[in-house]
């Protein structure tokens, strides 16, 4: 899953991406207003973040034009202390969450996870297909009663292609969805990240549960 913060305070910018990196989200960051709407209206986010006080366009304006432009991404103001009207009009602007600074990152966290679930489904603990399941608390996965760790990165890919399960992933989406953007576009970086996740996940059986479409990308379940 990947998220934009747009956040001019750079420190405060970069603590979030690697807070946010920690629990397993790619992250991209702007520190500027234009840039990020932007950004924000050129890419496929599942969540943005957007500071209300930011250079060039500020949060609130980033989030109505988005609304108008009929982005449906999910968006969290990060505002200080806002009063009772300051809070209904950044909600009135198409936001659907906003949280005032400064915040405890838990509560942030909590609000991320609860946003980027989708409408009216409760998220689950675990993720299970065909026997494999993702725990989303521990970042690990079970087959045949054996549990293994997992890295971030291939947490993110096992999580998004299971997320995604039936439906044929092309590598565009999850450089899009699993990568942030100082990836090298070019790179053999997901076959190899794949490559890796089958080994680990079933070492007898590697290329069952991951499934390479040729020409297209990977499918599971
Ligand atoms: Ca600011």
């Amino acid at each position: 899953m990947k998220i934009l913060v747009v956040e001019d305070q750079e420190a405060i910018a970069a603590t979030l991406k690697r807070k946010l990196e920690a629990e397993c989200y790619a992250v991209d960051v702007e520190h500027d207003g234009e840039r990020g709407f932007y950004k924000a209206r050129t890419n496929d986010y599942d969540l943005i973040l957007l500071d209300k006080g930011l250079p060039g366009k500020d949060g609130y304006a980033i989030c109505s034009e988005l609304r108008n432009y009929k982005i449906t991404t999910p968006i969290m103001i990060l505002s200080v202390a806002a009063g009772t009207e300051d809070k209904v009009s950044l909600l009135d602007c198409g936001a659907d969450d906003y949280l005032a600074k400064p915040y405890a990152f838990s509560e942030l966290a909590a609000r991320v996870k609860a946003l980027l679930r989708r409408p009216g489904q409760i998220e689950a603990k675990t993720l299970a297909i065909d026997g494999f399941s993702l725990d989303r608390e521990t970042y690990s996965f079970t087959f045949r009663g054996t549990t293994a760790p997992l890295t971030p990165k291939e947490f993110m890919l096992l999580e998004y292609l299971m997320k995604n399960a039936g439906k044929v992933v092309s590598r565009g989406m999850l450089l899009g969805h699993v990568w942030d953007d100082g990836v090298d576009q070019f790179s053999k970086s997901i076959d190899m990240h794949i490559m890796n996740l089958r080994k680990k996940i079933d070492p007898q059986n590697k290329d069952v549960f991951i499934r390479t479409v040729p020409g297209h990308g990977f499918i599971v379940g």
